[in-house]
């Protein structure tokens, strides 16, 4: 009996295995579509400094409407597109559209706010990475500085990423470490590279006021943040208890649901109009 229940397992692994192949595949062949029907739009997440409630930041999430199955989300499709090395005609492309949002947001005569955007590791095995960033922001009229790049911390620690990183911020851009505390990493780096703000993963931010171990850990990232002199963002904030251990603990800036979820350009256009509008009005 034990015996036979184990081949069973045994047959549901296997078929299991083949359906996720099947669908990987699936999902590559689709993507390459994607990319020339260009089926992709970008959403923004407006970040929030904790001190005085204003949006100071948006970060670029991308989205992806399939014609038949809807909406895939990008934890389903991005790790496909670095294995297959679409991500790098794919990341251009959300570079593209944010810096064509960025430019048109300003000529609608709102004020300049800066927009993060995420990087893959295998985007730096581009060789002209830097270069041709640089051009998309020129093609829009934009500077560095209106554009944060986040990178994670496996990126951060490869010694081939540390030429483009520095080039990066001489040219000035901001660098961010997404899902800071998740990899295995030391914290050297920290030490060494020109980073200038560091993302507390949504799992940590998660435990506050469940887990006493997740808050001790939030606490040591903002200590240590700020004896570097890093800004510190905490994602993923959904209830009060979370942002007041937040604040309490001085965290500067918040991103999560109990301010904005991600949301199309259009929205975001009206609560930078209605901010603008409060400052100025
Ligand atoms: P990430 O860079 O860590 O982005 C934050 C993710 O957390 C987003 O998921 C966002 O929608 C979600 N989030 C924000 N606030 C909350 C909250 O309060 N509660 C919960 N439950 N979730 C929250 P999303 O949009 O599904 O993106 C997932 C990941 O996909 C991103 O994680 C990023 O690693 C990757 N990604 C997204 N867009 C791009 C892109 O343009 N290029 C690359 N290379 N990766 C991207
Ligand atoms: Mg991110
Ligand atoms: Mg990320
Ligand atoms: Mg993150």
């Amino acid at each position: 009996r034990a015996k036979e229940e184990g081949k069973n397992q045994y047959r549901f692994y296997e078929s299991s295995l083949s359906r996720d192949a099947k669908q990987s595949m699936d999902i590559k062949n689709s993507l390459r579509r994607a990319i020339e029907r260009d089926e992709f739009a970008v959403h923004y997440q407006p970040q929030i400094e904790a001190r005085s409630g204003k949006i100071i930041g948006l970060e670029a999430l991308i989205r992806w409407y399939h014609p038949k199955q809807g909406f895939i989300p990008p934890g389903s499709f991005i790790p496909i597109a670095e294995e297959t090395g679409l991500i790098v005609p794919i990341g251009e492309r959300v570079l593209q559209m944010v810096c064509a949002q960025s430019r048109a947001w300003r000529q609608a005569g709102l004020p300049p706010i800066r927009i993060a955007v995420n990087l893959s590791a295998r985007q730096f095995s581009q060789k002209d990475l830097v270069q041709s960033i640089k051009r998309i922001l020129d093609d829009n009229g934009l500077d560095p500085h209106d554009i944060e790049l986040e990178i994670t911390e496996n990126m951060a620690m490869k010694d081939e990423m540390q030429e483009s990183l520095q080039e990066m911020k001489d040219m000035g851009f901001t660098i961010s470490i997404d899902d800071f505390g998740t990899q295995y990493s030391s914290l050297g780096y920290l030490k060494r590279l020109p980073i200038h703000k560091i993302k507390i993963d949504r799992s940590f931010v998660n435990g506050i006021s469940k887990d006493p171990k997740d808050e001790a850990i939030i606490m040591a990232m903002l200590l240590i943040a700020n004896r570097l002199h890093l800004t510190v963002i905490a994602e993923g904030v959904e209830t009060n208890e979370q942002l007041a251990f937040l604040q309490d603990n001085d965290c500067e800036e918040i991103q999560g649901y109990i301010f904005h979820k991600p949301q199309p350009a259009e929205n975001i256009a009206a609560l930078l109009a209605e901010q603008a509008a409060k400052i100025f009005g």
